[in-house]
């Protein structure tokens, strides 16, 4: 029988009042059942909201060098357990270990980054017109914070949420995706193991639309900082505008590369599929157009399809699996359903297109990696994200045709260009529509301690990570101290 998991309110595991669970599974073999968890409903959220409001004054006037402290023994907590998370991640995800290794790895990075962190000045003394005032800022904790997060990095993302907003001063929820609550439960554990006071931190399990709600339209809730799809993001800045709440969200992604005639092709076309396939393409930075300019397209292209067909489909815990299965069984559908419109819209599949076959892949939910072209630049497969193993060849006359076709869709998180030419690269920094630009690089594969969020439908709110963060869990204060009272 699978083992039963709790919430973790006010430093307490407890069940919900729902009496109800339900389950999460091994997408590489979905008789693998990782658990039961908690079906919470709106009661359980407004009691998770309350103990982060109850302490929320005390942890604001814990010391920013204290708060900094638990983040450094929970980025040392964590590496002594890296195997054992890193392990979690690939059996609830599906993700291949060396990523889940390199996830883990990454959410150190920002609890030690964090940690840091409150060490370091948050304010600043300014100049006053008037000699006998002491002008200085300060950041404020904004107060109860609800994280909800999605399952494609279940440790890496609600870390770098809730490392910056527990050392700014605030208390926080964390909604799990319904795919991944088992890793949630591990960062519960975490923060249990290095004693953070009772109600700083809170896990809710259960399905946005039964906590959602509670976790967005709650008054005792400041602010929500999201990463998931467009469509539940643009209804979760809709209803905190209704209240006049602080809202960040991170959405998905089409993010294009551009290859110039110019490029070299080996490399422009390596990384090209690694941007595209790693993690079967469930990364929102994920590449998931190669516009190529000019008469390279056909060498470019047999390059693409080549590297594509070698590459290895199978469990995440193999550690030589580059494809590893989608998150479930409505992912694979949609994948295919996507892949069926692009040929249906004139594309023509010159690699993958189903899925494979064999014992490994009986019980899971995997599909083969995909290289399409002859699309349309507006076809839908072309302009929507798949966020699967798919990546559309698209044409160019020229770099500037390239470039239109680059920013006509409406995401704009992460874009890269392959080319030697100075000129080239400049022109593309500047008038891309993306938060990320990499110059010969992947779209995917940021570090933490610099800004991160996109343009356009992709992002709202301010940034994510680095010295970003601090503007959107603080508030500035101006303090004037008049000291000329005799
Ligand atoms: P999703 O379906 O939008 O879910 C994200 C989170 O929102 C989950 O915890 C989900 O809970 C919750 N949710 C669902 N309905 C809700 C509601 N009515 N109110 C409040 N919360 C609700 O996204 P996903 O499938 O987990 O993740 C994939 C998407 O995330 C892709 O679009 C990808 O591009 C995007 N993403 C973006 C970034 C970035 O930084 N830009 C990073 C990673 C992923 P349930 O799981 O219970 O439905």
């Amino acid at each position: 029988m699978a083992e039963r998991y709790q919430n973790y309110v006010n430093g307490t595991w407890t069940d919900a009042t729902t009496g109800e669970v339900s389950t999460s599974t091994n997408p590489a073999d979905l008789s693998d059942v990782v658990g039961e968890f908690q079906a919470s409903n709106s009661a359980d959220v407004d009691v998770a909201i309350t103990a982060a409001h109850d302490v929320k004054e005390s942890w604001r006037r814990t010391s920013s060098l204290a708060r900094g402290g638990y983040l450094l023994k929970a980025a040392s907590y964590l590496e002594a357990n890296l195997e054992e998370y890193a392990q979690a991640v690939t059996r609830e995800s599906g993700k291949a270990i060396l990523e889940s290794r390199g996830e883990v790895g990454r959410a150190i990075a920002l609890l030690q980054y964090y940690g840091v962190e409150g060490a370091n000045p948050v304010g600043a003394v300014v100049p006053s017109v008037n000699p006998n005032i002491l002008l200085y800022t300060n950041r404020m904790p904004l107060g109860v914070i609800s994280l909800i997060t999605p399952w494609n990095f279940p440790i890496a993302i609600p870390i770098w949420k809730m490392a910056p907003a527990l050392v700014y001063g605030n208390t926080i929820v964390l909604k799990p995706a319904s795919a991944t609550p088992h890793v949630a439960t591990l960062i519960a554990r975490m923060w249990e193991a290095v004693d953070l006071p009772e109600g700083v931190f809170n896990l809710v399990t259960g399905s946005g639309g039964a906590v959602g709600n509670e976790l967005i339209t709650n008054s005792k809730v400041a602010a929500i900082s999201f990463t998931g799809s467009t469509r539940i993001g643009m209804n979760i800045a809709a209803e905190s505008a209704k209240r006049g709440k602080r809202y960040q969200l991170e959405m998905g992604g089409k993010n294009p590369v551009i290859v110039l005639p110019d490029a070299d092709l080996e490399q422009a076309a390596e990384i090209t599929v690694s941007g595209a396939m790693k993690y079967s393409g469930q990364k929102c930075t994920a590449t998931s157009r190669a516009i190529v300019v000019g008469n390279i397209i056909g060498e470019f292209t047999n390059m693409v399809v080549e590297k594509t067909n070698a590459l290895k489909i199978g469990r995440g815990s193999d550690p030589d699996s580059i494809i590893v299965p989608v998150i479930d069984q409505a992912s694979k559908d949609n994948i295919a359903s996507m892949i069926a419109r692009g040929v249906a819209d004139g594309g023509s599949v010159l690699a993958g297109g189903g899925v494979p076959s064999g014992s490994t892949f009986d019980g899971g939910t995997f599909v083969e990696p995909t290289v399409i072209n002859n699309v349309a630049t507006d076809a839908y497969v072309a302009c929507e994200e798949i966020f699967g193993p798919v990546l559309s060849i698209l044409p160019a006359v020229d770099a500037e045709d390239a470039l239109n076709v680059a920013n006509s869709v409406d995401y704009g998180l992460s874009a890269g260009i392959f080319t030697r030419d100075l000129n080239s690269v400049l022109d593309f920094a500047d008038r891309i529509e993306a938060g990320i630009v990499k110059i010969n690089g992947e779209t995917a594969g940021l570090e933490p301690q610099v800004p991160f969020g996109g343009m356009k439908s992709s992002s709202s709110g301010d940034r994510e990570q680095g010295k970003a963060a601090i503007e959107f869990f603080t508030q500035s204060k101006t303090i004037y101290v008049d000291r000329s009272a005799t």
